[in-house]
C-alpha cells in the first residue's frame, strides 16, 4: 500500500500494478486513460478528443454522459440504492414494461440480469426447462457471452479453452462473402444454410433439442447481415420440430441497426429474446431476457431453478427507464437509421473505389464492417501488423477504431450527427492511407 501512495494519481500506473485485463496476456498491454466523454466524442488524457466509431464493446448507444440519464440514476440513487429481486420496484417494473414493449406482441415478462452472458444463460436455460430437451443449437460464428454455457455456446476462439458445458452443437449460419455453402447469391447461402441447419437437427435427432440461438445479426463474428429469409426459415424449422427458437439482441437491440430491435427488419417471432448493452448504454450494467407468453406461463406453477442478487438492481432500472424515455424522446432509433443509410452505407461504400484492399462493405443503421484483405481476388485475410497500424494511424489523426480479426467495425453511437459521421469516415479514410491500404 506505502508504495501505491507514490502512484495513487496515476491512472495508468495503477491499472498496469493492479488492474487484470479481459481476453488478454497481461504483460505487454498499454491501455489509454480516458478522462471523460461527451456525446459520440471520448476524451483522452493527453488533453484530445476523438470520436468513438466503437462505442466501446458496440454499447454506448446513447453516446456518453446524456444528462437525462444521468439525472435518472441519481434520482434513483437518492430514492433507494439497493433492493432485492423479491420485492416490487416501480423502477423496476417500469424497465420491464418499457424494455418488453420493443418485443413482439405476447413477450410481457422480463427476468433481468447483470449482463448479457447471463441473459443467454438463463434463456438456454428456461428452453431446456419447457422443452425437458438438452441440447442448444448455435453458430460458429456467433458470440454469446463469458459463462458457462454461452461460452459453450460461442462459436468463436474464445469457446475453445473454456468448452465445459455440454449439450451444445453448432451450425454455420449465411456469410455469402466466404460462403461455407459454394453459394454465389443471397438466395442460394439462405437455402443451403437453411438445409445445413435442417440436416444437422434431423442427425442430433429433433427431440435432444431444446432451442436454436442465434444473435439477430452476428456481431462481433464481423457484422454479417442474415439473408432477408432466413430466420422466417429457421422459424418454421424450430416450429416443424418443436424446438424453441432464442435470439440474441444484446448487441444489436435497442437501436443498433436502425431498428429498436434488429429482429423487426425480418418479420418473424421467436420464443425468447436476450438483450442488455443498449438497453441503458451501460450507464449501469444491465442485461435481461424478454419471454413469450407461452414461455412465461411455462413457469407460473413451476420453480424457475435460477436467479441473481442483482436482478433488476434499481440503479440500473433507473438508467433503462431514462435512457428508453431518451431514445424515444430524442429519435435516436431514427437518427442511427438516417445516418446508415445516408452517410455511413454511401460513404463507407465509395471508400472500395480507392481502396483495394477493402474486400466488402456490410452493414445497416451504425452497424457496418469494413472488410479487409490482402487482396480481393484471394480474399484473403489483412494481416494483424496492418490493421494494428490503422488503428494507431487513426488514433493520431483523432478517430477511436475498433478492429475484429480483420475487419473495421464502424459502430459509433446512435447519436452521432450526419457531419461527425462523415467526418469519421473521412478520419478512417487517411488512417487506411496512412497504413497503407
Ligand atoms: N451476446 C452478444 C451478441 C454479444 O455481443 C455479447 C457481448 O459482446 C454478449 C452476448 C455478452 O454480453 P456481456 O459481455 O454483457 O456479458
Amino acid at each position: 500500500l506505502s508504495s501505491d501512495t507514490t502512484i495513487w494519481d496515476d491512472a495508468v500506473a495503477l491499472d498496469r500494478r493492479h488492474v487484470f485485463h479481459t481476453w488478454h496476456a497481461q504483460r505487454n498491454l498499454h491501455p489509454e486513460e480516458i478522462v471523460g466523454g461527451h456525446g459520440s466524442w471520448l476524451r483522452f488524457a493527453d488533453g484530445r478528443d476523438r470520436l468513438d466509431l466503437t462505442s466501446q464493446q458496440v454499447n454506448v448507444n446513447i453516446g456518453y454522459q446524456l444528462p437525462a440519464v444521468i439525472a435518472g440514476i441519481r434520482k434513483q440513487a437518492e430514492l433507494l440504492c439497493t433492493i432485492g429481486p423479491d420485492y416490487a420496484n416501480l423502477a423496476r417494473g417500469r424497465a420491464a414494461s418499457l424494455v418488453a414493449r420493443r418485443a413482439p406482441e405476447g413477450f410481457d415478462k422480463v427476468f433481468f440480469t447483470n449482463a448479457g452472458a447471463d441473459a443467454n444463460e438463463n434463456a438456454m436455460r428456461a428452453a431446456r426447462l419447457v422443452t425437458g430437451r438438452d441440447k442448444i443449437i448455435s453458430s460458429y460464428r456467433s458470440y454469446h457471452g463469458n459463462t458457462g454455457s454461452a461460452i459453450s455456446a460461442t462459436g468463436d476462439w474464445r469457446r475453445k479453452p473454456n468448452d465445459y458445458a455440454r449439450g451444445h452443437v453448432h451450425v454455420f449460419t449465411p456469410y455469402l462473402y466466404r460462403s461455407e455453402f459454394s453459394a454465389t447469391t443471397e438466395q442460394e447461402e439462405c437455402d443451403r444454410a437453411l438445409r445445413h441447419l435442417e440436416h444437422v437437427i434431423q442427425f442430433e435427432g429433433p427431440d435432444t433439442i431444446a432451442a436454436v440461438l442465434l444473435e439477430s445479426i452476428p456481431g462481433t463474428a464481423g457484422i454479417l447481415i442474415p439473408p432477408q429469409d432466413y430466420f422466417r426459415g429457421v422459424r418454421e424449422i424450430t416450429r416443424r420440430y418443436g424446438i424453441l427458437m432464442i435470439t440474441d439482441e444484446v448487441m444489436t437491440g435497442f437501436g443498433r441497426t436502425g431498428f429498436w430491435m434488429a429482429l423487426d427488419d425480418y418479420g418473424y417471432t421467436p420464443d425468447i429474446i436476450t438483450f442488455a448493452k443498449g438497453c441503458n448504454s451501460g450507464y449501469v450494467p444491465a442485461g435481461g431476457v424478454i419471454m413469450s407468453h407461452d414461455v412465461a406461463a411455462h413457469f407460473d406453477d413451476v420453480v424457475f431453478p435460477g436467479g441473481l442478487t442483482y436482478s433488476g438492481h434499481p440503479l440500473a432500472m433507473g438508467a433503462i427507464v431514462a435512457a428508453q424515455e431518451a431514445m424515444e424522446s430524442e429519435h435516436i432509433v431514427d437518427n442511427a437509421h438516417d445516418v446508415g443509410e445516408k452517410v455511413l452505407g454511401p460513404r463507407l461504400t465509395a471508400l472500395m473505389d480507392g481502396h483495394p484492399k477493402i474486400g466488402e462493405i456490410r452493414g445497416k443503421g451504425v452497424f457496418w464492417a469494413v472488410e479487409m484483405v490482402a487482396d480481393r481476388s484471394s480474399r484473403k485475410p489483412l494481416d494483424d501488423a496492418t490493421m494494428g497500424a490503422i488503428v494507431r494511424a487513426g488514433h493520431e489523426i483523432g478517430v477511436v477504431i475498433g478492429v475484429h480479426a480483420n475487419r473495421i467495425h464502424v459502430t459509433p453511437p446512435c447519436v452521432i450527427t450526419p457531419d461527425e459521421a462523415a467526418d469519421g469516415v473521412d478520419m478512417l479514410e487517411k488512417a487506411l492511407k496512412e497504413a497503407g491500404c
